[in-house]
């Protein structure tokens, strides 16, 4: 590491990617490569001797680009986006510039104590009570994603109950959901050793939006516990995968308070949103979870990675998660008045994500953050009254955040429908010009437009519906002919 080459090479690599951004509308949103095409394009070997800066870019361009689907397309309408801000990229480049890692505080003091700031100053944007902050009690730490953050908490959850009534009940413990919650609350079940037939995939229904019935939960631990199992865990969702929907965070966590489970908030996609005091009241009743998960990297203009989980009670992440090997022993740590956050988290090491969020934040300031939101949402709301407008689709559930759900419904019948959506989606993204995807609720299929790409403006919006007019007739032709 050479600074003079350093900072000549990292200007290259820079300006490689501004003109990637400057050309990104050119590119087919969705890849159209084949699986396997990258194994004639590049050697099947490592090179014995360094190679210059620009065969690696100039490789880029020519073999891998094309096999990227572009997340940063103004044109990309798919899964729910993963923001990117110059700030964010700056923060990223200060985060791995110095690639230091804070395991213990110790570790890199600064590192540790500007996390548990940024963590403080988020869940006051977000109204967070004060039992979700360093001075209540309560902390944050940034993980990878929230599959990590829902897996320590399925930690602590279990450990703590299994600590009251022995090891050897693992397979009594209960986890609560709905048929909306993401999947990684299946994936975390498997890691922490829980049966995964012990998880409640509770129904929802349209009538209430898809979001979990506190009725519902009730009558199915009331049931659990008749049959002696032990109720252990509930993950509510604000903003869910599929359709945005919002679990009643209140109603759920007095059930949880009843019976004693550890309620944790999936909030990866909305809860950036919740910045915005017109969708904080979706947070309501935040105070009587266990713990609370959002992705800045998702909404928040914060680059790959971050996930910011809460807890109310850091000690049962630590009796679950620590370890204290030989070698990391040190005073500050003995001492029990600093957080090591490597007993907060799965792996020892960690990146330096706290000056990534840091710098996002200060560059944007609250102020932006909201409009950044306000703004995605309006141009979702364009978008929804044009669905409104063409009598071909409909809107599958009400909008709530900047995810719109939609689908053509001419068809004969729900097969028929569904046929003809998967046509319409194949044939818009097989374009190149947009890329969406799609989701099944309640057995209905249908197509998910998720405005936010930082670059995407009205006129992609609208080059978007054009896209799909257009497609929608020639698919609705096809059917006829
Ligand atoms: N929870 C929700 C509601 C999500 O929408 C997603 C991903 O889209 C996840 C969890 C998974 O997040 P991660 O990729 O950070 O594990």
């Amino acid at each position: 590491l050479e600074p003079k080459e350093f900072s000549q090479e990292s200007k290259k690599v820079i300006d490689f990617i501004a003109d990637y951004y400057s050309n990104i509308e050119k590119y087919p949103v969705l890849s159209q490569v084949k699986p396997g095409y990258l194994k004639t394009e590049l050697p099947d070997s490592a090179p014995y001797s360094p190679e210059p800066l620009e065969d690696i870019l100039n490789d880029i361009d020519a073999k891998l680009m094309p096999g990227f689907t572009h997340w940063q397309s103004p044109n990309f309408f798919a899964y729910f986006q993963i923001n990117a801000s110059t700030a964010g990229f700056l923060g990223e480049m200060l985060c791995s510039g110095f690639n230091i890692i804070n395991f213990c505080w110790l570790a890199s003091p600064a590192a540790t104590e500007l996390e548990i700031l940024v963590m403080d100053w988020m869940a006051k944007m977000l109204q967070l009570p004060p039992s979700f902050m360093s001075s209540g009690n309560g902390g944050g730490v940034l993980q990878s994603s929230t599959c990590e953050a829902i897996v320590c908490t399925l930690a602590a959850a279990r450990d703590k109950v299994l600590a009251e009534v022995g090891y050897e009940a693992i397979t009594k413990l209960v986890v609560y959901s709905s048929d909306q919650t993401h999947s990684s609350l299946q994936k975390g079940v498997k890691i922490v050793g829980i049966p995964p037939s012990n998880v409640r995939c509770l129904p929802t229904a349209f009538s209430e939006g898809f979001s979990l019935s506190p009725q519902t939960l009730e009558e199915a631990i009331r049931k659990d516990i008749m049959s002696g199992f032990i109720p252990l865990y509930l993950c509510g969702t604000v903003g869910t995968t599929a359709c945005g929907a919002v679990d009643p965070i209140e109603k759920l966590g007095k059930v949880a308070r009843k019976y004693n489970l550890w309620f944790h908030i999936d909030a990866a996609y909305a809860g950036s949103a919740c910045i915005c005091p017109e969708f904080r009241h979706y947070l309501d009743g935040v105070e009587l979870a266990d713990s609370l998960s959002m992705n800045p990297h998702k909404w928040f203009l914060t680059n790959m990675d971050c996930c910011c989980l809460w807890v109310k009670n850091p000690d049962s992440l630590i009796d679950s998660l620590s370890t204290n090997p030989e070698y990391l022993r040190n005073a500050p740590s003995e001492s029990g008045n600093v957080v090591d956050y490597k007993d907060w988290q799965i792996p020892l090491s960690r990146r330096f994500r706290a000056m990534k969020l840091w710098v996002v934040i200060r560059r944007h300031g609250l102020a932006t953050l909201r409009f950044h939101i306000r703004s995605d949402v309006k141009l979702a709301t364009y978008f929804e009254s044009k669905v409104a407008k063409d009598s071909r689709f409909e809107m599958v559930v009400p909008r709530k955040f900047a995810l719109v759900c939609f689908r053509l419904k001419a068809g004969k019948d729900s097969k028929d429908d569904e046929n003809l959506n998967k046509k319409l989606l194949q044939e818009v993204n097989e374009s190149g010009n947009a890329f969406m995807t799609h989701a099944v609720v309640g057995g209905v299929y249908f197509i998910r437009c998720a405005v936010g790409s930082t670059l995407t403006e009205e006129r992609h919006v609208e080059g978007l519906w054009k896209l799909i007019q257009e497609k929608a007739t020639k698919v609705l032709l096809d059917a006829i002919v």
